[in-house]
Formats: C-alpha cells, structure tokens, sequence
C-alpha cells in the first residue's frame, strides 16, 4: 500500500517537473501561470488529432461505399508515373481527393511544349474498331489551362468507366478520355488559358479559314487579346497537332470537350438541312436535348465556332457531332457539384447515343506519323 503511495506521488512530480520543463524552454520561464493552458492546448492537440484519423477513416469508408471496383496500380512508362505524381500533388492541393492517375494505361506520343507528355486512356478495344466502327467518342479535358474544374471533370469520368465498364459495353463502344490537353498551363502557379508559347490551342486547329482570317480576326476584332492569339500558322503547337491526329487516329463519331465557366451546352457539326448527314444530324440533336435534361434542363447555347477552334474543325468541316460542355465554374471547390449534375448525361452520351459518320471513316489516318514522332 505504502509502496503505491509513494509510486504514486513520485509519478505526479515527475510530470509537473516535466510539464514545467516544457513550459520553461517556451516560454523562457517568465511566465509559470502558462503551465495550465499548455496542458488544455495539448489536450486540445490530441483531440483534433483523433477527429482527424476519425474523419479519415470516415471518408475511406464513404468512398469504398460509392467505388465498388478496387482501383489497382497499373505499369505505365516512367515519364507517365512522373506525370502522374504531378497530378496526385495538384488534386491534393485543389481538395480534389486521389487522381488514381497511376491506375490507368495511358498512350503516349508526344510531348506538350515544355515537354509534359500528352496522354490520354483508351477503353475498348482500337484494332476491332478499325475492322468494324464502334461508337466512339471522344473526351476533351483541360484545353485552356486556366480552366481547371474540367481536369476534374474527365478524371470523374476515368473513375466512372472503371467502375462501370463491363464486356458487354466494352464490345460496342470505344472511348478515349484526355484529360490534360494543356498541361504547360494547367500546371503553372497562375494557370492560363494559352499555351507556354501564349497560343490559345483553341484557335490553332488547321480549319480551312484559317490562313484568310485567324489572324486577321485576331488583330482586329479580338484587338490582339493575348488570351485568343491563334498562333503563327496553324497546328503550330504540339497540343493542337495532338488532338488533330487524335481525330485523326480514333476517327470519333462524337466529341465531348468541357471547358469553364459558360454554363451552357454547345453543339458544332451537320444539321438536319444538311442531307447527307441528315440522320447523325438528329442523332446529335436527341442526343443534345437529353444531355441537357439529363443535367436539370442546362442551358442549350449556339455559340459560334473560330478558325482554328475545334467546333469549326471537327463539328463544321468534318461532320462529327462536338458537344461543348461549358460547366458553370472553374472553382475547384464545386467539382462534386459538377460531376453529380452531368454523370447521367456523360454515361448516356459514352454508351446510349451512337452515331456514324461516313466522311470521318474516309479520312487517312496519321498513325505512322504519330509512331514516327515518339
Ligand atoms: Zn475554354
């Protein structure tokens, strides 16, 4: 009994003298009455501590609960793995949770101008498609630099495919998701709309008007903005090229490119008037009206295409469907929000519209070009 006493006692003195240790080296021993609030703070310290892990644990459980598939680690090239690195950190520090970057096979051919690589994931299966078209479409991320709630926005779509791809789908349908087009932009501490060369990639696809009027356009009724600089000539920049042999390659029936913040859905590409196209043309048209009331009845908006501009490309001279999505904002914090209103518009898109597109097949592919390169 005694012998516990005293235990007792020689315990309660050694933490005082311990706590007053630690109160003296901070506080320079000028102040003894900080010896209680030291203890509260650590106190406090430890509790938040525990809310932390338990919060962890929390949003561990809430996410295996909406993610059935196990997200595995997949070999990718050693610039890729880099690639990705960048990404995680960037995510982590938008709020925007794992990229699971490394959990897809990424193509890669060429590099953006600082000499990020340019990749993009392929669902489906390519060498089928070439033999018997698929429903192919394709997904545009992360164009202008300075709209980062896209980049997001084609990883939630990555996340989605994993999660519901089965053999089924994967035998109709051909998908191709990049979600980086910029990443010079998307990358730097202030990201900008233009390339690292100043070039907006949007203005610098090779359409036919744009030798007679990019520039002109540019100079005069754009008054130089440095924001929409078509370039020198066209396809001048690696990202464009990237997205021409792209089109090239895959031959899409159907293109989605997200930008930030318009709010609104946008449609390039054949009308009803025009005959040869007249089905794909009210193909797109369904297909336009049910992402829209898929996503609360979003704003549907003809805005014009550019030269150079992907719309004017794709949509206009080469009759493949383009749906703009402009979501609402490029506020990193509002990704959730974006992704809970478009993922049944996006999942009816991949795999409950397709289209064909006789000219597209026609054109010669690029793809020896693209091997030829890397
Ligand atoms: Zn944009």
């Amino acid at each position: 009994m005694m012998k516990k006493l005293i235990k007792t006692i020689l315990l309660i003195t050694l933490t005082l003298s311990c706590s007053k240790i630690s109160v003296v080296n901070r506080d320079g021993g000028k102040d003894a009455s900080a010896q209680p609030q030291t203890k509260v703070t650590e106190q406090k310290k430890e509790l938040t501590l525990k809310e932390k892990v338990e919060k962890d644990l929390n949003s561990i459980k809430a996410e295996t609960a909406v993610v059935p598939k196990k997200f595995v680690r997949v070999k990718n090239t050693k610039k890729v793995n880099k690639f990705c690195k960048k990404i995680s950190k960037k995510f982590l520090n938008y709020g925007w949770g794992h990229s699971r970057c490394n959990s897809f096979k990424w193509n890669h051919v060429r590099n953006s101008v600082w000499g990020d690589p340019l990749m993009w994931v392929t669902f489906g299966d390519e060498k089928a498609h070439k033999e018997k078209p698929k429903n192919m479409t394709m997904v545009l991320c992360g164009v202008h630099g300075d709209e980062i709630t896209p980049v997001k926005f084609c990883y939630d779509i990555l996340h989605h495919l994993h999660n519901h791809l089965t053999e089924e789908r994967l035998k109709d349908n051909l998908i191709v998701v990049v979600p980086v087009v910029n990443p010079d932009s998307f990358f730097k501490r202030w990201p900008t709309r233009t390339n690292a060369r100043g070039v907006d990639v949007n203005r610098n696809f090779p359409t036919k008007d744009w030798n007679k009027k990019a520039q002109k356009i540019w100079r005069t009724r754009y008054r130089k903005d440095k924001r929409r600089n078509p370039g020198k000539k066209s396809v001048s920049e690696p990202e464009t090229l990237f997205q021409v042999n792209l089109i090239k390659r895959y031959k899409p029936n159907k293109i989605i490119s997200v930008h930030a913040p318009l709010t609104i859905i946008d449609y390039d590409g054949p009308t009803v008037s025009n005959l040869d196209f007249h089905s794909v043309a009210h193909k797109a048209n369904n297909l336009l009206i049910q992402m829209s009331k898929k996503a609360k009845g979003y704003r549907i908006k003809n805005y014009p295409f550019f030269p150079g501009s992907l719309g004017n490309y794709a949509g206009n001279e080469r009759n493949i469907p383009t749906f703009t999505l402009e979501l609402p904002s490029s506020d990193n914090r509002r990704h959730k929000e974006f992704w809970g209103t478009f993922k049944s518009s996006i999942h009816y898109a991949l795999f409950h519209a397709p289209m064909t597109n006789k000219i597209v097949l026609n054109e010669k592919s690029e793809d020896e070009e693209q091997k030829k390169s890397n």
